[in-house]
């Protein structure tokens, strides 16, 4: 059965009389007994305090709160300043710059947000990284999902697309008809997931985004000299919402299913998992296959995972000649940076376990499957070195004797889905940033980082 989730983008704090609307979409909601996800900007949660909104505020009690970032389409955005930083200054600042909004949109609403919700199409996985790390564990709008509607693990958040929108009948003849029939297309074609609609709740009374008049092509208009964001004539406003209304009427009288961010999370969410050394083994004949996402029982396990079950594997059998029987799941990010491998190369036992030792040690305290192998002066991708010590896990399992050394032959190092069409053909930019800006960087991160990609498996079907 397929699952609707009401998202919608809180954003506009340049224009006091879009307010309203939020106001609007949160009771008629309520009255329809459906609970809605709001994806509030820190700066809009500051204005309606400041402007004494409490009863917006209030409103919005009923519904699920989620984070919408602080400041939206000021620049630098995400993918702008991203674009210029290595990984860790990249998170670093990501964390230093959201903490202040996720603070304040929970203080002022009471309510701590689950989802982060990329503002336009700004982001970059550093950001998908540092929302987990600061406990929203849920990606909405992501640019990746595992298929439509099914969600997927990436940098440590469960992503989920944006399926389609309210606003896409806004501006059309017989409003309601238009939203149920191009709803029910998307909702009858598929046979389960979660689909998402969405919208901005200003545009019911705006005419269009103060963003378009104030941030476009890189620019930061200062607060006094904004342009004012035009309304939409009284007559228009009250057709969007008597047709938003009644689609409401129909979903809730359907009884098609609506969740929040928040229970799909409770759902899909992995914490405490091991897996035996037998599941293990398994998992080490497919990854020196393929270096890709691995079913163990009834889980996926990402490139990333994997790599710290081969090293926490060797590690074990470093110290003690023994293999450890039961395993724990980290969930490192991928490699940073890129590798030249030095590979194909033999090196002796020793040297691969201490380098196997080192590797666990990354993955505990840095969080992170290793950019580069050393190996006593020469180097390998992380790809080679798993690929090696997937073989040699199950030839130490399998005989008597280890083996003297180790042949580290050159392997993919690219996960499988970075070649997928969404990841291939990925591009951030567009008319918010500076004409002609591409994020280049971020985009060549978020490939490396298909290490963490997977499919996300709700609990009841583990
Ligand atoms: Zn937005």
């Amino acid at each position: 059965m397929v699952s609707v989730v009401f998202a919608y983008d809180t954003e506009e704090y340049q224009a006091p009389f879009t307010d309203d609307a939020t106001k609007i979409w949160a009771d008629m909601l309520t009255k329809h007994g459906l609970k809605g996800c709001f994806c509030i900007v820190g700066e809009k949660a500051r204005v309606l305090r400041d402007r004494g909104r409490r009863d917006i505020i209030d409103s919005l009690k009923e519904h699920e709160i989620d984070y919408h970032s602080d400041l939206h389409s000021v620049h630098p955005t995400h993918a702008e300043y991203l674009n210029e930083l290595n990984w860790d200054d990249g998170v670093r600042r990501c964390l230093a710059e959201e903490t202040p909004g996720i603070a304040d949109v929970e203080h002022i609403m009471g309510q701590r947000p689950t989802a982060h919700c990329k503002p336009g199409s700004s982001w970059g996985p550093q950001v998908t990284y540092g929302m987990s790390i600061l406990g929203l564990p849920v990606f909405a709008d992501a640019p990746v999902e595992y298929a439509p509607g099914q969600p997927m693990w990436f940098c440590n958040q469960l992503c989920l697309k944006y399926h389609t929108s309210f606003e896409r009948s806004m501006n059309v003849e017989n409003r309601f008809k238009h939203m149920k029939d191009g709803f029910l297309e998307r909702y009858e074609s598929w046979s389960e997931g979660y689909l998402v609609m969405m919208s901005h709740p200003c545009l019911m009374l705006a005419k269009t985004f103060g963003d378009g008049l104030n941030f476009r092509d890189g620019k930061n208009t200062p607060r006094e000299q904004w342009k004012p964001v035009p309304k939409r004539p009284k007559a228009d406003a009250e057709a969007i919402q008597e047709a938003a209304d009644r689609f409401l009427e129909f979903v809730a009288g359907e009884g098609i299913p609506v969740v929040t961010y928040r229970e799909i999370y409770e759902k899909y969410k992995e914490e405490n998992v091991w897996i035996s050394l037998e599941t293990a083994l398994d998992i080490m004949r497919s990854v020196s296959g393929e270096l890709t996402y691995h079913r163990a029982n009834g889980l996926f396990l990402s490139p990333a995972e994997i790599f710290g079950i081969a090293a926490f594997i060797l590690d074990g059998y470093n110290q003690s000649r023994t293999l450890p029987t039961t395993l724990p799941i980290r969930r490192p990010i991928g490699p940073t940076e890129d590798c030249v491998s030095d590979a194909p190369i033999q090196v002796n036992l020793d040297v691969f376990l201490n380098a196997a030792s080192q590797a666990h040690q990354k993955v505990s305290f840095a969080h992170r499957v290793p950019s580069i192998i050393d190996l006593v002066g020469q180097q390998v991708t992380p790809g080679d070195f798993l690929k090696a010590a997937a073989n040699l896990i199950r030839d130490v399992h399998a005989q008597s004797q280890p083996p003297k050394t180790v042949m580290i032959e050159l392997a993919q190092n690219t996960p499988t889905l970075a070649e997928r069409e969404d990841f291939k053909k990925m591009r951030i930019g567009g008319w918010l940033m500076a004409p002609g800006f591409e994020a280049h960087n971020v985009v060549a991160m978020a490939k490396r980082q298909t290490w963490t990609a997977k499919p996300a498996v709700p609990s009841n079907q583990r």
